[in-house]
């Protein structure tokens, strides 16, 4: 039985740039291992890794397999979680576990900021492993040639910091993976869709000018992570590339998309990134457990296939999503996106996990949800303005030296050093968020050279 239908290749975007890249991105590969779905965080704990495994069963009922090929992955090693993480903070994931975990003394506790939004849980240095190796499996198919879109839903854990975790994050794989795409790419682009702020991310890259940012998320100021602010802007030489789009509740298809449009547009036409990284969080549904947005699984679609249109090699990745059966309707959908078909409304009635998809058995569940639409057009219209006032101060696809990737990123010359003293000493002064940590953080990659 046909499961899906294949579309007209997406229609391809404004032809004025890149022509090297503006042809179809055809080969789409998959990159999962299904044992990353049995682990738990724990009973009560929002982050349920099997959403992956609904996902998997989705895009393999839908015979998506027909149009892609699909790899199991490896995990990362050791080494590779060094790239960006302290050696110290390895060195505890990987050595800890849930019965020390009760034992360990609060100052221990604290510094590596472990509790009930990040718990020791049994096998948790394989889960993050797994996970991460997946993305950089994705990754290196990607840099090789071997695919135009390389898939990872089990990776996009934006929350995750050089020396802790955070909001159930516990390695960035995002920033391992854009360190690597460094390598051989000028200029990388990070767009963020999930209802959090993709902070981990940003704090990584604000000294850089070769990854530009772009997060859609809830601010508020309190709402998790804190961050995310528009005048969040990158620091020195990355100043004016970290790019935020904060948003009120309830944000419904037609508001979200039009922005997100008005924005991409003009950031990826003045950028011109020669590779794109999208976390596709799945928080910013309607209905969503951790949720306060209204969007329905075609708006949040629409936004991964407008960005296909510009003919730019991705590597798309998941991220949040604490409603199951939609986070995996969701990315099941995006998948058929990214391979030009459109599926069948009904979920195939052979799916092991039919009963979860009940009582409709549809793709496309009504997911406005009860929130009003917080986001008035004046709001929204302000927003736009800033962002490309912001814009205005970027230099056209700024060129760069390729080897300006030092070996030892947490080295800081004095001159760095200097510089991110005065930044934190002026935030300080007016309260704001923008640089703190931001010594910690830094890594000063070619800033400042
Ligand atoms: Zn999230």
């Amino acid at each position: 039985m046909a499961t899906f239908s294949t579309d007209a290749a997406t229609t391809k975007h404004t032809p004025h740039y890149f022509p090297e890249h503006l042809l179809p991105l055809k080969n789409v590969l998959y990159h999962y291992n299904s044992d990353v779905s049995h682990y738990h965080y724990g009973p009560h704990h929002p982050m349920k890794p099997f959403r992956l495994m609904l996902t998997d069963h989705l895009v393999s009922l839908y015979r998506l397999y027909e149009k892609m090929d699909l790899y199991e992955t490896r995990e990362a090693t050791r080494d590779e979680l060094l790239d960006f993480h302290a050696e110290e903070y390895v060195d505890f994931l990987q050595s800890i576990t849930p019965e020390m975990a009760l034992k360990m003394d609060e100052d221990k506790i604290a510094q590596f900021n472990i509790g009930d939004d990040c718990p020791i849980f049994d096998g948790m240095y394989t889960y993050l492993r797994l996970y991460t190796g997946a993305t950089l499996d994705a990754l290196r198919k990607l840099i090789s040639g071997m695919s135009d879109i390389a898939i990872n839903w089990s990776g996009g854990l934006h929350h995750a910091k050089k020396f802790e975790p955070s909001g159930f994050c516990y390695i960035n794989d995002i920033v391992l993976a854009i360190l690597n795409l460094l390598r051989v790419h000028a200029r990388v682009m990070y767009i963020d869709i999930d209802l959090h702020h993709g902070d981990g991310v940003q704090e990584a890259f604000n000294m850089t000018d070769r990854v530009m940012t772009v997060s859609f998320h809830k601010y508020n100021g309190e709402f998790f992570p804190g961050t995310g602010a528009i005048d969040e802007a990158g620091i020195g030489r990355g100043l004016n590339y970290s790019v935020n789009v904060p948003l009120k509740d309830g944000i419904d298809d037609d508001s979200y998309l039009r922005l997100f449009k008005l924005i991409m547009e003009p950031l990826i036409t003045k950028f011109q990134p020669t590779v794109i990284v999208q976390q596709c969080g799945a928080d910013s549904l309607g209905y969503d457990r951790l949720g306060c947005f209204n969007l329905n699984i075609r708006a949040h679609g629409a936004c991964v296939k407008f960005i296909k249109t510009f003919g730019i090699p991705m590597l798309v990745l998941g991220g949040g999503g604490y409603t199951p059966r939609n986070v995996s309707r969701l990315w099941c959908y995006e998948t058929a996106i990214l391979n030009d078909v459109t599926l069948d409304l009904k979920i195939p009635s052979s799916i092991p996990t039919y009963d979860w998809f009940g009582p409709d058995h549809s793709l496309h569940p009504a997911l406005e949800g009860p929130l009003d639409n917080k986001n008035s057009k004046k709001y929204l219209e302000s927003v736009k303005q800033r962002v490309l006032e912001q814009l205005r101060f970027i230099d056209h696809a700024p060129s760069v030296r390729m080897d300006d990737i030092p070996p030892d990123f947490s080295a800081l010359t004095e001159e760095e050093d200097q510089l991110i003293k005065e930044i934190n000493d002026e935030t300080e002064d007016e309260g704001t968020r923008l640089a703190q940590k931001v010594k910690d953080e830094a890594r000063p990659m070619e800033t400042f050279a």
